[in-house]
C-alpha cells in the first residue's frame, strides 16, 4: 500500500482544510487501501461519511490528483456497519499496468481514452490503434510526426498501456536518446548481443523523438538492424519524430527509406472545437469546472500547444484549490500574462529541461535518468526536477515518470532539498537563474 502517498496527501489538506476540519473529519479516516487510482477510506459511520462526501471529498480528490496527476477513485467503508469493515484489498490493490523491460515508465495519463480525437489527429489515432491492437499487421513502422506538444508521446504510450493490459503482446516503449545511449554503452561494454536479442523479440517497439538520431553513425547501424529483425518476425515499430524522415538532419539514406516504407500521419495543430474538448477534459481530469467563457479565452489564447493548454489548467486547479473557488476572469487574465503562458513564449518541456541539466553539468541524459547515486549526478537530478515543478508545473507523478519512474515522493524530496538549498545559497541561485534564463529564452 502506497502509505506515503496518503501522508502526503493529508499535508496537503492541512494546507486546504481549516483545523478543527482536519481534526474532525480527516483524522478519524483510516485509509484501508491507497493506490495511485483508488482510494479506500474507513470512516467511523454513515453521518462521517455523508459529510466527508459533502464537504470534503472534491478536495481530497483534488489533492490526490495534485500528487498523482491521474483521477482518483474513492470509496467508504464504514467501521460501525455490521461489526467489521469489509475491504477485498485482493481485487482492487490490482497494481497498474506496466511495460515489461522498459527504460521509462508510462505516464498513467496517456491512454487512447484520455486521447480528445479531431480532424488534426484523427488518422494518427486510428493508425495508432490498429498498431496497438494488431501488431504489425498494417502501418508498419508507423511514424508519426508532429510539433511539441501535439501528442507524439501520448499516443505512442498509449499504445504501450494497451499492450500492457493485453497477455499476448510484448512491447518496450523508449525515448529515442535513451536508446541510443543503451545501445551505444552495450557496444562498449560487449553486451551487444543480449541487447540486442532482448530488444528485438518484442511485438512493439515505440521509439519517441527518432529525431534525434541524426548523425550518431554507429548507432545507426545498430538500430537499423533492431529495425529489421523486429519487421522480419512480424513485430510492429512506431516512432515519432518532430519532422519527417527527409529532413532529419544526417540521417543515413537507408533508414530515411525504411522510415518512409509503412504509415507517415502527421499531427497537426488542434482547431478552436477540439482545443475546447481537450481543455473540457483537462479540467475534468483536474477535478475543476471551469465557465465556458474561461475555456474559450484560454482556447483563443493558447492554440499551438496542448501541453501549455494542460499547464494552464493545471495552474487554475492549483490557484482553486487553494482560494476554495472556480477561477474567475481575472485569474485567468493573470496566468495569461504570465510570461510562461503569454504570446509565443517558447514552452518549456520536462525533457527539454533535463537536457538543459545534463549538458550544463557535462552529463549525459541517460546517465541523468539513471539509477546512479553519486552526489555528481544526484545534485543535477534534483535541480532538474525541481526545474520540472518550477517551470512546467507538471504534478510529482508524471515528474517522477518522466526521471525513470521515480516516486512522486522523490520528486517532492528533491524540489525540498533545492528549496532548502537555495535559501542559503547564492550561487545556486545563480545557476538557477541562468537555466531558467536560458530555458526560456
Ligand atoms: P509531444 O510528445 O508531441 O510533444 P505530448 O504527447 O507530450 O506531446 O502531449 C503534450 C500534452 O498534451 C500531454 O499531456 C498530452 O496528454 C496532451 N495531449 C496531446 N494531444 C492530446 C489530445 N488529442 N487529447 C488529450 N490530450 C492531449
Ligand atoms: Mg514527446
Amino acid at each position: 500500500m502506497h502509505l506515503t502517498l496518503w501522508r502526503d496527501l493529508l499535508q496537503l489538506l492541512e494546507g486546504s482544510l481549516s483545523r478543527e476540519a482536519i481534526a474532525l473529519w480527516i483524522l478519524p479516516i483510516k485509509p484501508l487501501l491507497v493506490s495511485r487510482e483508488k482510494l479506500v477510506l474507513e470512516v467511523p459511520n454513515g453521518l462521517h461519511e455523508r459529510i466527508v462526501r459533502e464537504r470534503y471529498l472534491a478536495v481530497i480528490r483534488r489533492c490526490a490528483q495534485a500528487l498523482t496527476g491521474a483521477a482518483m477513485e474513492v470509496d467508504f467503508v464504514r467501521a460501525s456497519d455490521d461489526g467489521a469493515p469489509v475491504a477485498p484489498p485482493g481485487r482492487l490493490a490490482a497494481p497498474p499496468a506496466r511495460g515489461r523491460a522498459n527504460a521509462v515508465a508510462l505516464n498513467p495519463a496517456y491512454t487512447f481514452q484520455g486521447f480528445v480525437v479531431g480532424s488534426c489527429n484523427r488518422a494518427a489515432y486510428h493508425a495508432a490503434i490498429a498498431a496497438a491492437n494488431r501488431p504489425g499487421k498494417k502501418h508498419n513502422p508507423l511514424f508519426i510526426t508532429g510539433g511539441v506538444g501535439l501528442g507524439k508521446t501520448h499516443l505512442l504510450q498509449a499504445i504501450g498501456a494497451r499492450a500492457a493490459s493485453d497477455e499476448e503482446h510484448t512491447f518496450v516503449y523508449t525515448p529515442s536518446d535513451l536508446l541510443m545511449d543503451e545501445l551505444m554503452e552495450a557496444v562498449q561494454g560487449r553486451t551487444i548481443a543480449r541487447v540486442r536479442k532482448r530488444l528485438s523479440s518484442v511485438s512493439i517497439l515505440l521509439v519517441d523523438d527518432i529525431h534525434s538520431l541524426g548523425g550518431k553513425n554507429q548507432v545507426q547501424e545498430e538500430f537499423s538492424s533492431l529495425f529489421t529483425a523486429i519487421l522480419e518476425h512480424g513485430g510492429q515499430v512506431v516512432l515519432s519524430s518532430d519532422r519527417p524522415p527527409k529532413e532529419i538532419p544526417r540521417l543515413h539514406q537507408r533508414l530515411v527509406s525504411r522510415f518512409e516504407s509503412g504509415t507517415m500521419l502527421e499531427l497537426k495543430q488542434p482547431a478552436l472545437a477540439t482545443r475546447l474538448a481537450i481543455l473540457e477534459r483537462k479540467a475534468r481530469r483536474f477535478g475543476i469546472t471551469l465557465p465556458r467563457s474561461v475555456l474559450m479565452l484560454l482556447a483563443s489564447e493558447i492554440r499551438s500547444n496542448i501541453r501549455r493548454m494542460e499547464g494552464a489548467v493545471n495552474r487554475l486547479a492549483a490557484q482553486a484549490s487553494i482560494g476554495g473557488g472556480i477561477p474567475g476572469r481575472e485569474a485567468v487574465d493573470a496566468l495569461l500574462r504570465d510570461q510562461l503562458f503569454g504570446g509565443d513564449a517558447q514552452c518549456v518541456t520536462t525533457r527539454g529541461i533535463q537536457q538543459r541539466v545534463a549538458s550544463h553539468f557535462q552529463i549525459r541524459l541517460g546517465t541523468l535518468l539513471g539509477p546512479a547515486r553519486s552526489g555528481r549526478i544526484a545534485f543535477p537530478r534534483q535541480l532538474a526536477m525541481y526545474l520540472c515543478r518550477r517551470i512546467v508545473n507538471s504534478p510529482y507523478a508524471d515528474i517522477g515518470a518522466a526521471f525513470s519512474g521515480r516516486d512522486h515522493t522523490t520528486v517532492m524530496h528533491a524540489c525540498k532539498t533545492i528549496e532548502d538549498l537555495l535559501r542559503g545559497n547564492g550561487d545556486a541561485r545563480d545557476t538557477v537563474d541562468q537555466l531558467i534564463t536560458a530555458l526560456r529564452s
